[in-house]
């Protein structure tokens, strides 16, 4: 998907609609084993047999959402007069989100 670099849009804060740059969020990176429930997770999975809540899932379950290959995008706009940010929604899953200076109609 082609998105603007800028857009004009809606502010809540300034009341009127003013120039916006658009930002793509990127996830977090997740903290290791350092959580209460990874290190219980950790202790539980110790000796051999089945370890109840804490085995190993299903192959169906651990391997679902390998095989996608589309992501839904978190986008979020700045505005360029009081530097608020707004969430922008955008529908749908999308293999690749690219900026673009201007869209042609
Ligand atoms: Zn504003």
């Amino acid at each position: 998907m082609k998105i603007p670099r800028t857009v004009k849009k809606y502010c809540p804060v300034c009341k009127t609609h003013t120039e916006h740059t658009v930002i793509i969020v990127k996830p977090s990176k997740q903290r290791t084993g350092l959580s209460w429930g990874a290190r219980k997770a950790r202790e539980g999975k110790k000796g051999k047999g089945n370890h109840g809540k804490y085995s190993k899932r299903p192959l169906n379950q651990r391997k679902r959402g390998v095989f996608k290959v589309s992501k839904g995008v978190d986008l979020r706009v700045e505005c360029m007069q009081c530097r608020r940010k707004h969430v922008w929604r955008i529908e749908g899953r999308y293999k690749k989100v690219e900026f673009v200076s201007a869209i042609r109609k």
